[in-house]
């Protein structure tokens, strides 16, 4: 059983107004920035690589070595962009932290900014999130209003300006490069990389591209300390992290809890399977990744195990699904998402999730032919690793995964629609 943890980034979302700077400062904000305020900025990015905090977006790259691979300052800008585009399905955790409490992202924002040499930094937000925006801008303008951003910050001598950003609403911004050109007022696809962003990022300057929770996570560690940090989690999985729920859970949301935590353990906190019924298979890390069974739940969550129990911890977007579930019709939902998501820039990606789609819509209508299910798995085979993105491999892991798991429900969708086997259910969208 791992070691329940005290909330720190939800520790006050029931509170009334636990959005505005009052009850943030009434909660200890503010303390990691006076720290912060009193080292050097290498010094700050020494502590956040040694707390070991990886990154929050997915990937999970190293967040103090992704600063320290900034060049040396050669007198131009450099920039911090916050990745706040949230969308990989089933990922719900910038989202609430953003609308709950706000102001650990603007005090993370000032305390990196710092650290890496910046004075304008970006907060780029998915444009239907029009609540979340209204929010942050709020925020950001509290923040202005009590000295934290703006001039000089609290007798600092360092200055800071932070703008919000919406996007207009597509998946590939939140891979960093596309945001990076959607920032600069272009269409948003991937750009080659290298070069990273570290090196060439917005406007072709240096640039730190960091996801929402990485970056909140960032004012407690300074404040705290890098031990407190390792002293959560696993020992090269630091830390906490905020885990999102949904599907046929009793109490469906987010999740403060270790890294290393197992959904046993997380399913308990939710108050257990709906209807007291089964789990029959879930998502690890959003639907980019390959589907666990009834057989993973005592898998921690953490980089390596989940890696080593073959899927990905990803956004820790963990969609739980029952035994009422057609898995055929899960898998097909997830992959229409893919084909209306993909930017079209390359072909295995643009033209491999439409022909997915159209044949994973024929076996959930119990319309399959000879040979489908040797032709998902090759053209999945063609996508995987010779797309140009993540987006590519992304769409071809719940659709492997589910065939390697449950390959007889595929099978019956030879001859029988997946509504006859497993009757939607009303209240939820598979
Ligand atoms: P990646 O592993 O290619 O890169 C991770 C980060 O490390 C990037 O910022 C990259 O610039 C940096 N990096 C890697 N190598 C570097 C080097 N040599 N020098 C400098 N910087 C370097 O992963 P990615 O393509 O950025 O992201 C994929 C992940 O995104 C997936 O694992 C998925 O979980 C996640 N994802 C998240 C969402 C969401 O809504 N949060 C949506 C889709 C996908
Ligand atoms: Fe675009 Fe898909 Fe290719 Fe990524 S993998 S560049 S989303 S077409």
């Amino acid at each position: 059983m791992t070691t329940p943890l005290a909330p720190v980034l939800s520790a006050f979302w029931d509170h009334p107004e636990s959005w505005t700077l009052k009850t943030y400062l009434d909660h200890g904000g503010y303390e990691g920035l006076k720290k912060a305020f009193t080292q050097k900025p290498e010094e700050l990015t020494q502590a956040i690589k040694d707390s070991g905090l990886r990154g929050r977006g997915g990937a999970g790259f190293p967040t103090g070595m992704k600063w320290g691979f900034l060049p040396p300052a050669d007198g131009g800008p450099r920039y911090l962009v916050v990745n706040a585009d949230e969308s990989e399905p089933g990922t719900c955790k910038d989202i609430p932290l953003m609308m709950a409490a706000p102001q650990f992202l603007i005090e993370g924002v000032i305390i990196t900014s710092y650290a890496i040499g910046c004075n304008h930094a970006f907060i780029y937000l998915r444009g239907e999130v029009v609540h979340v925006y209204r929010r942050l801008l709020r925020a950001v303008e509290e923040a202005y209003a009590a000295g934290y951003l703006g001039k000089n910050i609290q007798g600092s001598g360092f200055d800071l300006d932070v703008t919000v950003h919406a996007g207009a609403g597509a998946y590939i911004c939140g891979e960093e490069t596309a945001l990076l050109d959607s920032l600069e007022g272009r269409r948003g696809q991937p750009r080659l990389k290298p070069p990273f962003p570290a090196v060439a990022g917005l406007y072709a300057r240096p640039t730190v591209v960091n996801n929402v929770e990485s970056v909140a996570s960032v004012p407690e560690i300074i404040n705290r300390g890098a031990d407190w940090f390792t002293s959560m989690g696993t020992e090269r999985s630091a830390g906490n992290g905020i885990f999102s729920l949904s599907g046929h859970v009793n109490k469906p949301g987010q999740y403060e809890a270790p890294l290393g935590i197992t959904l046993r353990e997380l399913i308990d906190m939710a108050g257990g399977m709906r209807n007291g019924n089964d789990i029959k298979f879930w998502t690890p890390g959003g639907s980019s990744t390959p589907i666990f069974t009834k057989e993973h739940l005592d898998v921690p969550l953490d980089y390596e195990s989940v890696g080593a129990a073959g899927s990905m911890l990803g956004t820790r977007a963990l969609q739980i699904f029952d035994e009422t579930t057609s898995v055929v019709r899960a898998v097909t939902r997830w992959t229409e998402f893919y084909a209306h998501e993909s930017c079209g820039k390359c072909t295995p990606c643009r033209e491999g999730t439409y022909w997915l789609k159209q044949i994973l819509r024929r076996l959930e209508q119990g319309k399959g032919r000879e040979g489908d299910i040797e032709t998902l798995l090759d053209t999945c085979d063609n996508i995987l690793g010779r797309s140009f993105c993540a987006l590519g491999d992304g769409a071809t892991s719940s659709i492997t995964s589910a065939i390697q798991y449950f390959r007889e429900e595929f099978e019956a969708g030879m001859h029988t629609p997946a509504s006859e086997l497993f009757p939607p259910q009303r209240s939820a969208l598979f």
